[in-house]
């Protein structure tokens, strides 16, 4: 079998050696050296070259590197009767969890303004809450929604979370629809934003959203950059409505020199990071799936490309 990595982000040799030893039968190319595209039957992305993938002709598999397809979907010329696929990697899916961890514990132990306190040298004990006087909002009860879930549950937290469709999930009080919305919102003390990026939750994070939630909340996006309306999070956290923003993901990134983000004291900046492909886990996420494309056999983790994730 041909098979090609083709993007523009990301390093293919982090992956590549392991697969070659794995599939020594399979031939493994990488763009933008392809000699003979129409072979090409597995293509391997992360951000493809717009256009690239409408030339691999015999393609059977849009295997992505990432999580999140919204970059993926967004080219006009993806060839749309191909299946892709997500990444759904194991050690991304536990560094998610661990990120948003860190964020729930600087919020909810103060050390984002204990931090604040120190460059004034100013000594003030703030009051201590205990987890279960704390609400954590989770949007998104997907792969990342979950396992963040799994991982605030047993430390005490309330719980509670939105998804397209209801849900069940242990410990976690699950909300849906647009009335689940609205009280999701009312009762989180930390919101975190763990949704794709579709035409229905660009932009969720707005202005009339904040103002539904209690005063004194923080944000957490790790999601993706389109969710913030940035200018509207600017004014929630100046007015004091909102305490504090962990922002891994922006509208442009890298995030912009002159961007008032970087040196805003009601915002953490991250560079994107919140959970990265994994080689060593993602490997064999990738191996199954082009056994089953050579079997004949469904790929785990399609893509509905009619609801955008
Ligand atoms: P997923 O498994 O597809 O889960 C998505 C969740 O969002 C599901 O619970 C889904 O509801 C819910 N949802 C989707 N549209 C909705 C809507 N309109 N209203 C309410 N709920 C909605 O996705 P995932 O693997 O958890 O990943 C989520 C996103 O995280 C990715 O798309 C990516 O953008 C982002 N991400 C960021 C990083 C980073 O480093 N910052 C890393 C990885 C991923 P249903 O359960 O009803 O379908």
């Amino acid at each position: 079998m041909n098979i090609a990595f083709v993007t523009s982000e990301g390093d293919p040799e982090r992956l590549l050696p392991s697969l070659r030893k794995a599939l020594p039968h399979d031939r493994f190319f990488t763009w933008p050296e392809i000699p003979r595209p129409d072979s090409i039957e597995v293509a391997l992305v992360a951000q493809p070259p717009p256009g690239e993938l409408a030339k691999l002709t015999a393609l059977k598999l849009i295997q992505s590197m990432w999580m999140g397809v919204d970059g993926l979907l967004a080219d006009t010329t993806l060839p749309r009767h191909v299946p892709i696929a997500r990444m759904v990697d194991p050690g991304m899916v536990a560094a998610m969890g661990e990120t948003l961890l860190a964020h729930v514990l600087d919020w909810h132990r103060h050390f984002y303004r204990y931090r604040a306190q120190q460059a004034a040298r100013e000594w003030q004990m703030l009051p201590q809450y205990m987890a279960c006087d704390r609400t954590v909002g989770l949007l998104g009860l997907g792969e990342l929604g979950a396992a963040c879930a799994a991982r605030l549950v047993p430390l005490g937290f309330n719980v509670i979370g939105w998804s397209r469709r209801a849900k069940q999930l242990a410990g976690v009080e699950c909300f849906h629809g647009d009335e689940g919305f609205a009280k999701v919102l009312e009762r989180s003390g930390a919101l975190a934003c763990l949704l794709p990026l579709t035409a229905q939750t660009l932009g969720i994070l707005n202005a009339r959203h904040f103002a539904r939630l209690p005063r004194g909340a923080c944000v957490i996006n790790v999601a993706r950059g389109a969710h913030v309306v940035e200018r509207d999070l600017l004014a929630a956290l100046d007015s004091g409505h909102l305490a504090h923003a962990w922002l891994d993901v922006f509208e442009t990134e890298p995030l912009p020199q002159e961007h008032p983000f970087w040196s805003h004291p009601g915002v953490t900046v991250t560079p994107h990071i919140a959970a990265l492909t994994e080689p060593r886990t993602s490997f064999a996420v990738v191996l199954e799936n082009i056994e089953r494309v050579r079997s004949g056999d469904t790929p785990h983790h399609l893509v509905d490309a009619l609801s955008g994730y």
